[in-house]
């Protein structure tokens, strides 16, 4: 049989449809095939609604040449799964003894009578596979449609997972001849997602432009590159797209495969055995966490100030009065004051200082809400940098709490040169 690279999850049951309950299944199944060279193409959930199922089964089985079907193969009368795809199949259910006396026996071994409903799991589908269910008792189904594949399981997730991994896996990863899906991750910081796009672009007619996932969040954008074949193939080909982007991307890619912007800094921050400390005011000490949620942060992180007071930002941190009284609280000279003056007062190699207007209130014509000011203190000097940022309070805090760090991350990587 040929190679099966495409697949399609479909998601069965009315409860994943409302406010009650999140498909996992479709997780799961798809990280299951990316091991194994199968990229999910589409995923779907629909009630427990016969013709619905039907109708999800007979587009998904056109567009995939796999189609994996979670829920509705229990006992239950809303469970419709197996006569849903016997119809879309255009094949008669078929009662199977075999079925019915493995599912009493079950019973008995557990010592319970068996409800005369568990009858309808014994109903199969000709041409089917049954896969008995090693932690349940509705039994599972592998089904040759034409070339295409539909593998059908049960809903609960660990009898679902039970059966992905003991039926369907070892057979794809013997057809796909040990091919794999891999990707590798690009972080980028300092950049807006779609100038990112922009810049990309070109390059989507050589890689495909389905094996390139942008993901924004303020500040940050992740691209996540993806290529299949024998796991030495999709490393050399993920070499070779890390490199076509890299020059594309140039200075805004902040590292592959890492976690967070803190840690890569930090990273840096301990080769080169430096240390740094934060002056926040808008940010309240937003900086600072994220720093702290990188383990092992304390050996480079000397701590921190939130003065968020005129008060606090001269007695902690020795900005001058004639510079708040000239400027404000919010300008350059004050970022710039903050930054210098924590790394003064922490005896640090690097400082950093925020301050802005988080909103909703506190703007003016001059400084709006959303414009924050920041500045960082190194061995060569200050640098300072200023933006109005869109969205609401917390959106402003992380855009500007972000934009700090990468102010400081492209100060190393200069450095670093
Ligand atoms: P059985 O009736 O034998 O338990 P089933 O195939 O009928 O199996 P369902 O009744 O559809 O399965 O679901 C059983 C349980 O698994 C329910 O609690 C349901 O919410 C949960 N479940 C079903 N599908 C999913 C899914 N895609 N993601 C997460 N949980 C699911
Ligand atoms: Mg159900």
């Amino acid at each position: 049989m040929t190679m099966i690279r495409t697949a399609a999850c479909l998601a069965v049951g009315s409860e994943l449809l409302g406010g009650a309950r999140v498909d996992t299944n479709s997780l799961k199944v798809a990280r299951a095939l990316a091991g194994v060279g199968v990229r999910v193409i589409e995923k779907r959930i629909v009630g427990d609604e016969e013709e619905r199922i039907e109708g999800a089964v007979t587009s998904l089985l056109a567009a995939a040449d796999l189609v994996v079907v979670t829920g509705g193969l229990g006992p239950t009368r809303d469970d419709v799964t197996r006569q849903a795809v016997a119809r879309a199949l255009g094949r008669e259910l078929a009662f199977d003894d075999g079925l019915m006396a493995a599912i009493e026996k079950r019973y008995e071994i557990l010592g319970l009578p068996m409800p005369e409903m568990c009858s309808r799991m014994a109903w199969s589908i000709p041409g089917a596979t049954m896969l008995p269910n090693p932690r349940g008792t509705a039994p599972g189904m592998l089904i040759d449609v034409d070339g295409a594949l539909l593998a059908v399981f049960p809903g609960v997730p660990a009898e679902m997972e039970a059966m992905l991994e003991t039926y369907l896996i070892p057979g794809l990863e013997r057809k796909n001849g040990g091919s794999v899906c891999a990707t590798r991750t690009l972080l980028l910081s300092g950049v807006i997602e779609s100038a990112v796009e922009a810049r990309i672009q070109p390059l989507y007619g050589r890689f495909g432009r389905e094996n390139v996932t942008i993901l924004a969040s303020p500040g940050v954008v992740r691209l996540i590159l993806a290529a299949s074949g024998s796991a030495g193939e999709a490393a050399t080909r993920l070499d070779e797209m890390e490199r076509a982007f890299r020059a594309v991307l140039g200075g805004d890619v902040v590292g592959a495969d890492v976690d967070t912007l803190a840690g890569l800094i930090l990273q840096r921050l301990r080769n080169r055995e430096e240390t740094l400390a934060t002056a926040e005011s808008c940010t309240g000490g937003l900086i600072g966490k994220l720093i702290t949620d990188v383990p092992g942060s304390s050996e480079v992180f000397l701590g921190g100030v939130i003065s968020y007071s005129n008060a606090a930002k001269e007695a902690l941190l020795d900005v001058s009065p004639e510079i708040l009284r000239a400027h404000g609280a919010v300008s350059q000279p004050t970022a710039r004051a903050m930054a210098e003056g924590v790394q003064k007062r922490f005896g640090s190699d690097w400082g950093i200082g925020i301050t802005g207007i988080a909103g909703p209130g506190g703007g003016t014509d001059e400084k709006p809400v959303g414009l924050v000011h920041w500045a960082v203190a190194g061995p060569e000097g200050t640098r300072h940098a200023h933006r109005v940022f869109p969205g609401d309070r917390a959106m402003v805090r992380t855009w500007s709490a972000n934009l700090a760090l990468d102010l400081l991350r492209r100060m190393l990587d200069e450095r670093q040169r």
